[in-house]
């Protein structure tokens, strides 16, 4: 079975937000307002969270997009009292739209705060992809208000290109497979991919040296992986030479 999973460079983000704005168009997410956004009632499934790094008088400033981390061992799961969001089997951690009753007590245990509540009467049909195949998927259609929603990893996208490749009776290539946000990246900072190939470039990442797991130490077993950000020296603060 595939494992789908993800590794984040934050040295190579620059904090553009692109990655949000394309996770909004792909997914049908509406834009809120202020007022909303004040209100705790923010819709995007992707945000991009900023933190200082390094010495006090010369730090340097850090973005992280924090998307639902598909964690293995995911705190959401257990607290929702309908069974609304499970893990699927390629691990996948999926909501069940029609059976989420809104209680909410997912959102309140997830330790990265990227669920979100449907306040708005809008659904989540694709506009923009086409989706033969999943027409009728509930991982797909059935968001609504009241319901519980969050990032997807691109479920439609996997769906989607899973099929064809099985279609055409050959493996999906690393690679092939993007999600929104990672397809958007200028920088290609996110990369997404099948942990269970060897070859594939989201593992290697993801056992890369500088790879971190967010809030590890709670053991969610956060799918999405970050690399650390390398931080350099700024050459303008450098300690000026003896005078000659
Ligand atoms: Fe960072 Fe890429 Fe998202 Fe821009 S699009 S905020 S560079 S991850």
């Amino acid at each position: 079975p595939h494992a789908w999973g993800m590794v984040i460079d934050l040295s190579a983000c620059i904090g553009c937000n692109a990655c949000v704005t394309a996770c909004q168009a792909e997914n049908n997410i509406p834009i809120v307002g202020p007022e909303e956004v004040s209100r705790g009632r923010e819709m995007h499934w992707i945000r991009v969270d900023r933190y200082f790094e390094g010495p006090l008088d010369d730090p340097r400033l850090v973005f992280q997009p924090v998307t639902c981390m598909h964690c293995e061992n995911a705190p959401c799961e257990y607290v929702c009292p309908v069974g609304a969001t499970q893990h699927t089997a390629d691990g996948l951690n999926a909501m069940i739209y029609n059976r989420c009753v809104g209680t909410r007590y997912c959102s309140q245990n997830c330790p990265y705060k990227v669920r979100r509540f449907n306040w708005f009467q809008y659904t989540g049909e694709q506009a923009s992809y086409p989706l033969p195949a999943a027409a009728h998927n509930p991982e797909v259609t059935l968001r609504a208000e009241g319901v519980m929603e969050k990032c997807t990893y691109c479920v439609q996208r996997i769906r989607r290109k899973t099929l064809d490749a099985e279609l055409e009776n050959r493996p999906l290539a690393d690679g092939e497979l993007q999600t929104a946000c990672q397809q958007t990246c200028p920088t290609r900072a996110i990369v997404f991919g099948d942990l269970n190939r060897q070859d594939s470039a989201v593992r290697r990442l993801s056992e890369h040296p500088l790879s971190y797991g967010l809030l590890e130490n709670l053991n969610v077993r956060p799918r999405t992986r970050y690399l650390a950000a390398v931080t350099h020296p700024n050459p303008a603060l450098a300690s000026p030479g003896e005078p000659e």
